[in-house]
């Protein structure tokens, strides 16, 4: 993580304004479709921002937060151990750093194979009783990207409903042009069709729906987000990772 020299109150009272806006638009997506605003949830997605962007947020009343790279999410929680804040973890996870992730996470968005839950719920610490995970579903069909095909994923999400201590929230995507809102817009359609037809067919409930970053949170409100994930409207571009 880098260091950086202190926000200014400037710096601060300017991510304060950003973040109004972004829960501003929100609020008028969720009106427009005729859904609550309480039924949207923002995670602030501070990757590689410092811990001090986040404590600025939190003056703000910003609690839920959003974590891609879990050294650097783990050294956040030990630098902020306050536990008002909900960290979610929507970062793929390399398998051999899953039993790192397990238990330390509200949300693990991005479950997208049997051995990653099996590790989540082998690695699970006996002080947690349970984890709740959401299926990541690779909505584009993009060789590059994440996350099981559609076809795979009534059988995967029936394989880990038999793992105990896993809770199933919901389907998680990261759509193809997330630069363009109207043009992501039908694979959040397409989201919340299989969310629906998964929900049936394993009759159990699965509220959650995390789409929309900070080019199209609006869209996916639209047509149905639960939890959407901004980073770059509420603390600005990111800076380089390190390797
Ligand atoms: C970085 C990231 C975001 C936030 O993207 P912005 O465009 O900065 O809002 C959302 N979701 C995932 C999975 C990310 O990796």
């Amino acid at each position: 993580m880098e260091t950086v020299s202190g926000m200014s109150p400037a710096e601060k009272e300017a991510l304060g304004e950003r973040l109004e806006a972004v829960r501003d638009r929100l609020v008028r997506a969720a009106r427009v479709s005729g859904r609550s605003p309480d039924a949207v949830r923002l995670i602030a997605v501070s990757k590689l921002h410092p811990v001090e962007a986040i404590v600025a947020a939190m003056g703000f009343g910003q609690r839920l937060f959003g974590e891609n790279y879990v050294q650097e999410a783990l050294a956040k929680q030990k630098a902020l151990p306050d536990p008002s804040i909900e960290w979610h973890c929507i970062g793929h996870v390399q398998l051999n750093k899953a039993k790192d992730v397990s238990g330390r996470f509200a949300l693990i968005h991005t479950v997208d194979s049997l051995k990653f839950a099996e590790v989540l719920a082998r690695r699970l610490p006996e002080t947690v009783r349970r984890q709740s995970i959401l299926l990541q579903v690779n909505i584009g069909n993009e060789p590059q990207k994440s996350g099981v095909n559609e076809r795979d994923l009534p059988a995967l999400a029936e394989a880990i409903l038999a793992i105990p201590r896993l809770r199933i929230c919901g389907l998680m995507c990261l759509p193809p042009f997330f630069d363009d809102g109207e043009a992501a817009r039908p694979y959040f359609a397409r989201l919340r069709e299989l969310r629906d037809s998964l929900q049936t067919r394993l009759d159990i409930p699965l509220p959650e729906l995390s789409m929309g970053m900070s080019g199209d949170c609006e869209q996916a409100v639209e047509e149905g987000a639960t939890l959407v994930r901004v980073g770059t409207d509420i603390f600005g571009p990111r800076p380089a990772r390190q390797a």
